[in-house]
């Protein structure tokens, strides 16, 4: 069977997708990166800036780019919604037949995409990049990364591959696919687990952020750690039921030994500090249980509301473009 990506005219073999927050002191290294190494594949590419909200020159210095190289398409968002939507808004534009999406700062080294473009070839439809090291990261992001990625698996059903992020190359099908989930609290790397298709994965050394620094302070992090373990898992929900019981077990047989020594002991159990102490616990772990709720609560809230994920200001057409990124 002919795929309907065969029959379209102005094909694009490759679309580069890159997040971008921030970057300004970056993006011109990872464009001329890029183009070096698309330029070896000698098929054609795209290459898709999504300009995530920036405060800073970013936008100037893409456009810039874009005004000398033809390859360049610029999706601007009207405000910051963060990377896992900027990536999803990259593929939704994509053209390619396949999709690479990178992240801007040079950390995931742009040759490691010529690698993942044979194992395409051979015929896997997602091939994801596995952090063999990761350099110039302080202890504490290096620990609760490794954290999170080992939490997430005990955690869900879908096999989620250890230690990759987004860095990686999805067929045009996978995309597709990708592009009729329509859920809010986006969780990428889970979601192309879970779609399936033949994966592999190629090692990779992650380099140092080549300037700037990271986009993903504490708070991102939990909300994005959050969003993966809520997306995938419901067992934070039945954790409330296994602690509540296990309590309730507790105070029951607590309760029989003071009837017991009340009744056949001389000792009585006095004190109320002993009550104010279990009275807190109990009340911290009940506040605690009603928060894991509140948090898939406020998910189906979000999904509901069905709101669009992202605005776009401005975005490249592609015709525009079309014969001169054919090489
Ligand atoms: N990024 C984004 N929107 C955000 C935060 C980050 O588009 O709200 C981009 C950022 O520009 C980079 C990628 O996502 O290309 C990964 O971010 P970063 O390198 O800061 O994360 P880290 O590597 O430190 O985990
Ligand atoms: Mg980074």
């Amino acid at each position: 069977m002919i795929a309907a990506s065969d029959t379209r005219q102005n094909r694009v073999k490759y679309s580069v997708i890159v997040p971008m927050y921030n970057e300004e002191e970056v993006i011109t290294h990872t464009y001329s990166r890029l183009t070096e190494v698309m330029q070896q594949t000698e098929e054609t590419y795209e290459l898709i800036f999504v300009n995530d909200g920036s405060h800073d020159r970013t936008l100037e210095v893409i456009n810039q780019l874009k005004q000398q190289d033809a390859h360049v398409r610029v999706i601007d968002f009207s405000r910051n919604f963060g990377h896992q939507i900027a990536i999803t808004a990259g593929m939704d534009y994509a053209e390619g037949d396949a999709i690479i999406v990178i992240d801007a700062d040079l950390q995931d080294p742009p040759e490691v995409i010529l690698q993942m473009i044979e194992k395409w070839q051979a015929g896997y439809e997602v091939v994801y990049a596995k952090r063999e090291k990761r350099k110039g990261e302080t202890l504490f992001k290096k620990w609760t990364a490794k954290l999170f990625y080992r939490v997430l698996r005990q955690m869900t059903n879908v096999e989620i591959p250890l230690d990759t992020g987004d860095f990686r190359l999805i067929d045009r099908k996978v995309a597709q696919v990708l592009r009729g989930l329509k859920e809010k609290n986006r969780f990428v790397r889970g979601l192309i687990s879970w779609i399936g298709f033949r994966q592999t994965s190629v090692s990779y050394v992650r380099e140092e952020r080549f300037a700037g620094e990271t986009k993903y302070p504490l708070k991102k992090m939990i909300s994005f750690a959050l969003d993966g373990i809520t997306s995938f898992s419901y067992k934070p929900l039945k954790i409330a039921s296994y602690i509540g019981f296990l309590v309730s077990l507790g105070g029951f047989v607590y309760l029989l030994v003071v009837i017991f020594q009340r009744l056949f002991t001389d000792t009585t159990e006095t004190g109320w500090a002993s009550i104010i102490a279990i009275i807190l616990i109990f009340n911290g772990i009940i506040l605690m249980l009603l928060g894991i709720i509140g948090e898939y609560i406020g998910r189906i809230y979000d999904e509901s509301k069905d709101r669009p994920l992202y605005i776009v200001r401005s975005v490249d057409e592609k015709n525009e473009l079309e014969d001169k990124r054919l090489l």
